[in-house]
């Protein structure tokens, strides 16, 4: 399985879409079937790309994205190159016993947990209405790390890492376990 850049998700998918900075809602569509289109069969080749990928993604857009990998028996989570810890074509009653919901949709509950966190901060605002995010003209690689784009979630890697004490960020945190696709 290979990897996604963010100059692949440029070329491949954003390139055609630089006309101008509002893009309308068939555009909108063809761009997050094209980014589900690449990703259902490949992995975010780091944490920058998958944050890339979530300035274009809606809860539902990112929920039709996991189920898609799940059916290509990838782990959901869009940053991990591993499959499914169990099979979906295995005998179900080999289930029975299997403690966790996780094993037929991701790796690990590591990465449920990941993936949950990420889905819990993504923007419900039509992709048609997140005027110039498309342009790759307006993405500078250098600055990314200080940009604070309104778009890009905490990857749930990084907050480990950081141990981030925010209040918003510990109530997120709080409500992973409540959420449920
Ligand atoms: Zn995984």
């Amino acid at each position: 399985m290979s990897f996604v850049t963010v100059v692949n998700i440029q070329e491949q998918v954003l390139r055609p879409h630089q006309l101008h900075s509002k893009l309308s809602s068939y555009e909108a569509d063809m761009i997050l079937g094209q980014l589900v289109s690449i990703l259902r069969n490949s992995y975010c080749y780091d944490e920058m790309t998958l944050k890339y990928v979530c300035r274009f993604l809606s809860p539902q857009a990112y929920q039709y994205l996991v189920n898609e990998r799940i059916l290509n028996q990838r782990c959901g989570y869009p940053l991990c190159d591993k499959s499914t810890a169990v099979h979906l074509h295995r005998d179900p009653f080999c289930m029975i016993n299997v403690r966790a919901s996780y094993v037929t949709k991701y790796c690990s509950e590591m990465h449920m947990k990941a993936s949950s966190f990420l889905y819990a901060q993504l923007s419900s605002t039509p992709l048609s209405e997140r005027e110039g995010i498309h342009l790759i003209a307006n993405f500078n690689r250098e600055k990314y790390e200080q940009d604070s784009e309104k778009y890009d979630p905490i990857i749930f890697e990084e907050y480990l890492r950081e141990k981030r004490t925010q209040n918003d960020v510990d109530a997120l945190i709080a409500s992973i376990e409540t959420l449920d696709f």
